[in-house]
């Protein structure tokens, strides 16, 4: 019955259809490990559909204008011709449960677009957990014939590392600066950023704008070169998502990116090298899981903790008895 149920949903989702969609994103989102296994059932199902769509993640800071941005370059693309997806993954929605990321009302013309689909991040109480229904939910649109999935996150912390883990390229947003510096973005950030677009290009921050982009441009040229890249990149633009300004011209150069990308095989490495990692993650996850479901573990991992909380074993020692415990275990 489950069987049959799943599979009728892999082909409503195949079609294309949107409601068929969201309920296997809830699915995949979902903690019960009924709803876990039909899930696992349902991606299996759909890596014979072996569509791919371009990931895209897209990170700034809260007040830079990712939303307004969103919503105007992702209905610039379906005007030309592609289907749309945007996903979030929301570090505060960890830690506190409520998302910032969650108003669709944020994208409101997008939201009402019959090629778009938006879905906010799923509440969970680790962002591990978060990038790991989001990398799912990724799957799934690009299964339901997405053309570009855009992954948004806020720029703080780790969320940055993990969405550019599940996606083919990533554009960062920042704000007009009013001097020099780079405003504390940090160098790991500008690591991994292909793109960095300089938004409010417009009315009297045009030209802090354009300021700012040439410090970006000349702070990127100081990069060592990657091997994946063409000539240029990664490159700093100036765009106005308010005025719609400069957004053509960064779909033109994402777009040169992610061809020469694919015409030499790196898109399709990083895939790999992606898939592999969260091969690794899901099997270092499941271990953890596994291991803490023994009463027996748990106890003495408590009764571990407190020692070394109270400074009588040092964490090292304590962690190297549990295993030994658990090794134990594992052989009787
Ligand atoms: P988010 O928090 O990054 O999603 O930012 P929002 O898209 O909500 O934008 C924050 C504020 O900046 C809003 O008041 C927007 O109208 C404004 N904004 C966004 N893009 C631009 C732009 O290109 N130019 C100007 N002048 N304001 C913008």
């Amino acid at each position: 019955m489950v069987e049959s149920c799943d599979s009728d949903l892999a082909q409503r989702i195949a079609s294309g259809d949107r409601r068929a969609l969201a309920q296997a994103i809830t699915l995949v989102e979902s903690s019960r490990s009924d709803h876990r296994a039909t899930a696992l059932s349902l991606l299996e199902q759909l890596t014979s559909v072996r569509r791919e769509a371009l990931r895209i993640g897209l990170s700034g800071a809260p007040g830079v204008g990712k939303s307004t941005f969103i919503e105007a370059f992702g209905s610039m693309l379906i005007e030309a011709g592609l289907r749309v997806a945007v996903l979030a993954v929301d570090p505060s929605s960890s830690r506190s449960g409520g998302s910032i990321l969650g108003d669709k009302t944020r994208m409101e013309q997008l939201s009402r677009n019959p090629n778009a689909f938006i879905r906010p991040s799923p509440s969970q109480t680790r962002l591990g957990g978060v990038a790991r229904r989001t990398h799912e939910a990724a799957v799934l649109c690009e299964a339901a014939g997405f053309d570009a999935v855009l992954i948004e996150t806020v720029g703080v912390g780790q969320s940055e590392t993990l969405v550019a883990e599940m996606s083919d390229l990533f554009v960062l947003l920042i704000a007009p600066g009013g001097g020099d510096e780079l405003q504390g973005i940090k160098r790991g950030i500008m690591e991994i950023a292909d793109i960095i677009l300089v938004n409010k290009a417009d009315g009297n921050l045009k030209s802090a704008a354009v300021r700012t982009c040439a410090d970006y441009a000349q702070a990127l040229r100081l990069l060592r070169p990657r091997q994946q890249d063409p000539e240029g990149f990664p490159k700093a633009m100036a765009v106005s998502a308010l005025n719609e300004e400069g957004l053509k011209e960064a779909w033109s150069e994402i777009s040169a990116l992610d061809g020469w990308r694919r015409r030499y095989g790196f898109r399709h490495r990083r895939r790999a090298d992606q898939a592999r990692k969260w091969f690794e993650n899901e099997i270092h996850r499941g271990l953890v899981e596994q291991v803490t479901a023994d009463r027996t573990v748990r106890n003495s991992m408590a009764e571990l903790g407190a020692l070394v909380a109270e400074g009588k074993l040092f964490p090292a020692n304590a962690a190297a008895k549990l295993l030994r415990q658990i090794s134990a275990r594992l052989a009787q």
